[in-house]
């Protein structure tokens, strides 16, 4: 695609990196067949495609975003589906970050959109103040169909995401070192985040037994926190490289003391985050080293375990597992087989989901601030999963757990909550009672 940027412009770094993503694309659009919100709307503005366009003209113009193109970019989930299809190599998520950056700055988006941003940004990144949100989430909950009355769709999203029971408060791990269990193998980090300590901290506590099992010794180190991943989508960037900072500086004190092998994340989402603060924090002189240090030791706990050879095990209860690839492992970070193989090495019976290129909906926040689209995406999506007719639904992000458990009744766990009990760990709590109706009663003589 041919830009026309002027050289002042691209004197500014990222408008230069930019301009080299909007010339690799060569309008072919084969990206438009796996977009989300393309198969939804079918409107050209709403694909990889036609936001392409429409960023090219609002950065070269180097104007105040416009009404119309805050639609179609607040309509973009930041799956990355189109990365994936793009035969041109076209970064899509580096220009969409930059995009959203320049609407946060350059728009003024009305009263009660800002007041929502806002509250999401300050809230969801403080385990204590999301508990106390979900718990306040829970009591309104049944009030959620009079809110879609009155028209506050994004109030009732947020109410129908709140989980069915009170989460115990977070219990803060930051600075407790796991040991290994015989002797020690290896040593790496595990981000305990934001959000994972509250909605499912049985996912973490799950990744600390199995490696511990496997001669890994595990760190939560001392001051990390949110990795900004949430900040980043909304276009809040110096929160998100504020956050970044944060924890490069947590994670370098361990990899400069007692020395780390990998950074460990469970929630993809924040995974695909991580991996890019070499890139988010490229000209910062006092971080761009340390940063790109930091995401090249980062890993998705399953490209890890991976690596391990876990010990001999069968599934302890023969489940067919319907596997669902969030979007920020298989695009964002192209961690594909892994958990499958690893599943499958296990005993269970692994099903992909038809399909499965598309998003569920979940998208950060984007079930909150776009709930009729994500609504769509998650009624599909959890068709498809129930076509396959599975016991389970495996899944490595949290995100993607809490969108689609909101609409079935099939269990949805995380990948190594059921790596972690065919080593020997206990049962999932949602697998509770299928694991005793499947527990095979011996015959009576
Ligand atoms: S597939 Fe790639 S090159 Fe083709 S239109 Fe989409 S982004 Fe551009
Ligand atoms: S990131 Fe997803 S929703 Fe956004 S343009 Fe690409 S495929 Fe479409």
């Amino acid at each position: 695609m041919q830009t026309s940027f002027t050289v002042t412009q691209l004197l500014d770094p990222q408008v230069a990196s930019s301009e080299k993503i909007l010339r690799a694309c060569v309008h072919c659009g084969f990206c438009t067949a796996t977009c989300p919100t393309y198969v939804l709307l079918g409107d050209e503005l709403d694909s990889p495609r036609g936001r392409i366009y429409l960023i090219k003209e609002m950065l070269e113009q180097d104007k105040p975003a416009t009404r119309e193109v805050v639609k179609h970019i607040d309509r973009c989930l930041s799956c990355l589906a189109c990365m994936t299809t793009c035969p041109s190599g076209v970064h899509y998520m580096h220009l969409v970050d930059h995009a959203r950056e320049h609407i946060e700055k350059t728009y003024k988006r009305p009263m009660t959109d800002r007041m929502l941003r806002g509250l999401l940004a300050r809230v969801l990144v403080d385990p204590g103040l999301f508990r106390l949100a979900v718990v306040m989430g829970l009591i309104a909950r049944p009030l959620a169909p009079v809110l879609d009355i009155l028209g506050l769709r994004r109030m009732a999203a947020m109410l129908r995401l709140t989980p069915h029971r009170k989460p115990a408060p977070p219990l803060d791990r930051t600075g407790k070192v796991y040991p290994a269990q015989g002797k020690r193998l290896g040593r790496v980090a595990l981000l305990s985040g934001c959000i994972n300590p509250v909605l499912a901290p049985s996912t973490n506590e799950a990744a600390i037994r199995l490696l511990n099992r496997h001669g890994i010794e595990v760190v939560i180190a001392a001051g990390e926190a949110c990795c900004g991943s949430l900040v980043h989508h909304l276009g809040r960037e110096d929160e998100a490289l504020s956050q970044a900072r944060n924890n490069i500086d947590a994670w370098t004190r361990e990899l400069e003391g007692a020395g780390l092998d990998a950074i460990l994340v469970t929630v993809s989402g924040c995974g695909t985050t991580i991996k890019d603060y070499g890139f988010m924090l490229r000209s910062d002189p006092a971080y761009a080293k340390k940063a790109a240090r930091i995401s090249t030791r980062a890993r998705d706990i399953t490209e890890y375990l991976a690596t391990l050879n876990l010990r001999d095990a069968s599934a302890p209860v023969p489940l067919t597992i319907a596997y669902h690839a969030a979007c920020s492992l298989q695009h964002g970070q192209k961690v594909m087989r892994e958990p499958k193989d690893l599943l499958s090495k296990m005993g269970f019976v692994v099903k992909d989901v038809p399909e499965g290129h598309l998003c569920c909906g979940s998208a950060g926040t984007y079930n909150i601030l776009q709930p009729a689209l994500a609504e769509q995406l998650r009624a599909r999506k959890v068709a498809s999963i129930e076509r396959l007719t599975p016991d389970v639904i495996a899944a490595g992000n949290i995100g993607c757990i809490t969108q689609i458990a909101a609409g079935t009744a099939v269990p949805v766990v995380h990948t190594v909550e059921l790596l972690d009990w065919a080593t020997g760990g206990p049962a999932p709590e949602p697998l509770a009672e299928l694991v005793s109706s499947r527990v095979s009663v011996p015959p009576s003589y």
